[in-house]
């Protein structure tokens, strides 16, 4: 049984988290894993976002950034879905790096022949496996479920991938169907298992039980998790099942993904990392240079109190805060800035500024020695000037904000009725009363 793992305390340096070291003193016990794969899912369950789409262009660079950071396997998509995917799974496949690129299937012949055809390093064929998915939207008994599932596993097998079979809404299944159909899967040459929480339902005790239970009906064998954040539980129910013997997860960039989002990649990294002192063997200095850039290919914003990444995460206003943070950056920041490339601590004046702040940017441009009156005096200018400018810019910027999200995302209500048109469908009266006006 491994101890408690050694965090570095405040003298060692940057990346003190607790000040005081509770994982020590409390003598509590994390039981990780070795080792840890990450698995990302920002090209492929990412892309699912809604509005989401990249290029083959795109798909490459941002597949080469996550084999840069280290990361241990990519789903680079559904080679299925159209031509050009497969065209985009093909290019990443072929661009020699070390990360293992897969390609997603559903358990059919002709999901697997297309990623034969991209010649990718593992397949994950995946099937339904709740009672609501297998009678409201595959109308197939489990038996069938079974036998589908045996067969892509086979197939795959024979033609030589690394399989890890997947299903979709594993913790609302039937246990004992759960036991069957991953036994049959283990039998029919499965590699790995990965157990997906499609819909965020679980939390963290929970998820270590369902774990444990399921592990010991299933068996020996190697273990994934598949997590979706609905309840803002993902990053929590990863670092609880990787604790429950799991040894690979899936992670997105920025938490994109299909409603509210995957398993954010940044949290678990950084919290494994600073909070329980696991090496994950990454380069995490790239974090924020990448988050950008799926922010910027993706077109989804990094939410701004979005942990990590997110646009204030370490940004300050308040007085208080911000004189701490100039005494000593530990007072108000738990992660280091300086961790990440790209990444700079922001002062934002406003209503809340202190005069330790102005100080501090005037002494930046040589400004000295300002007499204390002149510093209120400033303070309080740029509170009278924030109170009176903040409202409308604001209100502004929301409703252009709320206009793309709504009207922008994907094809507009205008393009798709011009499009059905195209198909042969004329806009119907009710559709041409509900678009704006141009
Ligand atoms: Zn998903």
């Amino acid at each position: 049984m491994p101890g408690p793992e050694r965090i570095p305390t405040p003298s060692n340096g940057k990346k003190d988290v607790l000040v005081h070291n509770w994982h020590l003193e409390s003598g509590i016990e994390y039981k990780f894993p070795k080792k840890i794969l990450f698995w990302d899912e920002t090209l492929r369950d990412g892309e699912q976002t809604a509005g989401v789409y990249f290029t083959p262009d795109e798909k490459l660079e941002l597949a080469r950034k996550f084999d840069e950071m280290g990361i241990h396997i990519a789903d680079v998509g559904i080679p299925a879905v159209s031509e050009q995917e497969k065209e985009s799974v093909k290019r990443i496949a072929k661009a020699g790096l070390d990360m293992s690129v897969l390609g997603a299937c559903r358990t059919l012949k002709s999901d697997i022949d297309a990623c034969i055809e991209c010649d990718v390093d593992e397949i994950s064929p995946f099937i339904a496996a709740s009672p609501v998915h297998l009678k409201h939207k595959l109308n197939m008994s489990e038996d069938q479920v079974v036998e589908k599932s045996v067969e892509a596993i086979e197939y795959g097998k024979d033609h030589g991938f690394k399989v890890t079979f997947v299903t979709e809404d594993t913790v609302r299944a039937d246990m004992d169907f759960v036991e069957r159909l991953y036994k049959a899967a283990l039998d029919a040459g499965a590699d790995r298992l990965l157990l997906c929480d499609t819909v965020g339902v679980m939390t963290p005790r929970l998820f270590q039980w369902w774990l444990a239970e399921a592990m010991k009906r299933i068996g020996k064998a190697e273990y994934g998790v598949h997590i979706h954040n609905d309840f803002g539980m993902a990053t929590a129910n990863s670092l609880a099942a990787l604790e429950a013997g799991v040894t690979v997860v899936n992670t997105t960039f920025g938490g994109l993904g299909e409603r509210a989002g995957n398993a954010p990649f940044e949290e678990i990294a950084f919290a494994l990392e600073l909070l329980y002192g696991r090496k994950t063997g990454l380069d995490l200095s790239k974090t924020y240079e990448v988050s950008k850039r799926v922010e910027e290919l993706s077109g989804v914003p990094l939410g701004i109190t979005k942990p990590i990444v997110g646009y204030n995460a370490f940004t300050h206003e308040s007085g208080i805060h911000t004189d701490g943070v100039i005494k000593n950056t530990l007072t108000y920041e738990p992660i280091q800035v300086e961790m990440m490339d790209g990444r700079k601590r922001r002062f934002v004046f406003g209503k809340h500024t202190g005069t330790r702040a102005i100080e501090t940017r005037l002494a930046e441009y040589g400004v000295t020695n300002v007499p204390k009156e002149t510093l209120l005096k400033l303070q309080r200018e740029i509170k009278l000037h924030t109170e009176h400018k903040l409202k409308a810019e604001q209100g502004d910027f929301i409703e252009r904000y709320r206009d793309w999200d709504e009207n922008h995302k994907g094809v507009t209500p205008r393009e798709f009725w011009q499009l059905a048109l195209k198909a042969g469908i004329p806009t119907p009266a009710k559709a041409r009363k509900e678009l704006p006006a141009r």
